[in-house]
């Protein structure tokens, strides 16, 4: 049976491991990372994790005894550092070198750094790791001054549980809105309101100029205007940039993440890139690019294990993702490309209610918050291209399964 070598362990990693034993494959498989963990899921760093209310062993994909059991060989917190594509190999770190037959690559994506003076302090952080959690903690502590530099997801719920373990916190935002990439105005405002009830000093537009420091250890962000922001610890979160310098050495094809097509294969048959680090088809949105969320990490390691076991596809879930903050559970389904209209159904002030995103009135996606049977709903319209009547969208007593007309 073929053999078989994944480079990163992550969650698509070791969604892929699972799939490859559940569709059948009895060959060896390698799982190599560099990290100490076996694969983990990251959502609960910046949410439960963070806080101290679970157990490391809780985030992993699977419990280390099934790696045994499943006889997976693990060589864990080391890394691979060049894939030689014409005898198929990979050359560790220690100048080792390992064969395949058939590559995964998920390798995932790390943390863009900020390109500004005092970037490299102590006390600068970025939030991806399990190790970046245990930083970070040693500062969480009430009455410390954290600032988050970036509003995206992971920036404005590390504030959410910064602010929740007694931490003044402050958020600064370049552009004019909070999660202004992947998400409406109309959720923007909305966290930016609740954050700042919930004590968060929100500043949008925020122009930085740098991080101040002692020497060694920040003490604060410099603003263009001269203000300085106090800063016990600064955690920069301003988005990810695709691991994929080993995959591009070796000449596969890479735009803004691993190219790959709908089988998760690379330009070389016998490669396959899954997870933060592929660049993917999403057909029902017509949408080429990168998903940085957990359901696209397991959806690509099902699909490349199936591939590689010979096993039809298996179907295509709607893109989703979720986030947590305060008392608000979002979930996304469907992904907001390029939508003319936003239609509110329910109550913001009571936090329940959906934002419907529409394209020439047809269904594009739904950003829910509590309501977890909007989510469901419009998880089932995603690719019907369903057009929808925003007034009957609006009106809570409607019936969603009626809405499409
Ligand atoms: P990763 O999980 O990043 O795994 C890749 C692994 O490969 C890493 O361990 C990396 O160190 C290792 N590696 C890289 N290069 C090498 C090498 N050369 N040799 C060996 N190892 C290597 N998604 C959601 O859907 N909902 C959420 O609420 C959510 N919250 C998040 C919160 C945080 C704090 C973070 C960081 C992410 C969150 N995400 C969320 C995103 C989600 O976790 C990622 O999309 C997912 O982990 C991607 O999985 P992956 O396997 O592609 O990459």
């Amino acid at each position: 049976d073929q053999n078989i070598l994944i480079l990163g362990a992550g969650q698509a990693a070791g969604t892929a491991v699972a799939s490859l034993r559940q569709f059948g494959h009895k060959g060896p498989i390698t799982l190599i990372g560099d990290e100490p963990a076996p694969p983990y899921q990251r959502p609960p760093l910046s949410k439960a994790y963070f806080k101290g209310e679970l157990p490391e062993e809780r985030l992993f994909v699977k419990p280390l005894s099934f790696y045994e059991t499943q006889n997976v060989t693990l060589r864990l917190g080391t890394s691979a550092k060049t894939l030689e594509r014409a005898n198929k190999t990979v050359t560790m770190e220690d100048g080792t070198s390992l064969s395949y037959d058939k590559l995964i690559i998920a390798t995932g994506s790390r943390p863009r750094t900020l390109p500004v003076k005092g970037a490299d302090l102590d006390g600068v952080l970025t939030l991806r790791s399990l190790a970046d959690v245990e930083k970070l903690q040693v500062y969480a502590t009430p009455g410390r001054r954290i600032v988050v530099i970036g509003a995206g997801y992971i920036g404005l719920e590390a504030a959410a549980v910064a602010r929740q373990m007694g931490l003044e916190v402050t958020v600064l935002e370049a552009s004019e809105r909070v999660l202004a990439r992947v998400t409406s105005p109309t959720i923007s405002e909305f966290y930016q309101t609740v954050h700042r009830q919930n004590g968060v000093d929100i500043r949008v537009s925020a122009r930085m100029e740098g991080l101040e420091g002692d020497g060694s250890h920040v003490t604060g962000v410099k603003m263009a205007d001269g203000d300085i922001i106090p800063a016990d610890v600064v955690l920069v979160g301003i988005g990810i940039l695709p691991n994929q310098d080993l995959a591009e050495a070796a000449g596969l094809l890479c735009e803004n993440g691993i190219n790959t097509d709908a089988e998760a294969r690379t330009n070389d048959p016998d490669i396959y890139a899954i997870g933060d680090c592929a660049n993917r088809e999403i057909v029902q949105y017509g949408y080429r690019g990168r998903l940085e969320s957990v359901h696209n990490a397991i959806e690509m390691g099902k699909i490349a294990a199936a591939s590689i076991c010979g096993k039809p596809a298996p179907k295509l879930d709607a893109p989703w993702f979720w986030s947590d903050q305060y008392d608000l559970k979002l979930q996304t389904a469907g992904l907001l490309t390029g939508f003319d209209q936003a239609v509110v159904r329910g109550d913001m002030e009571a936090h329940k209610f959906s934002v419907w995103y529409l394209k020439g009135g047809r269904f594009l996606a739904v950003d829910a918050i509590n309501v977890p049977g909007d989510f469901m709903a419009a998880k089932r319209l995603v690719g019907s291209g369903a057009i929808l009547d925003p007034q009957e969208l609006a009106d809570v007593m409607s019936d969603l399964k009626s809405l499409v007309l």
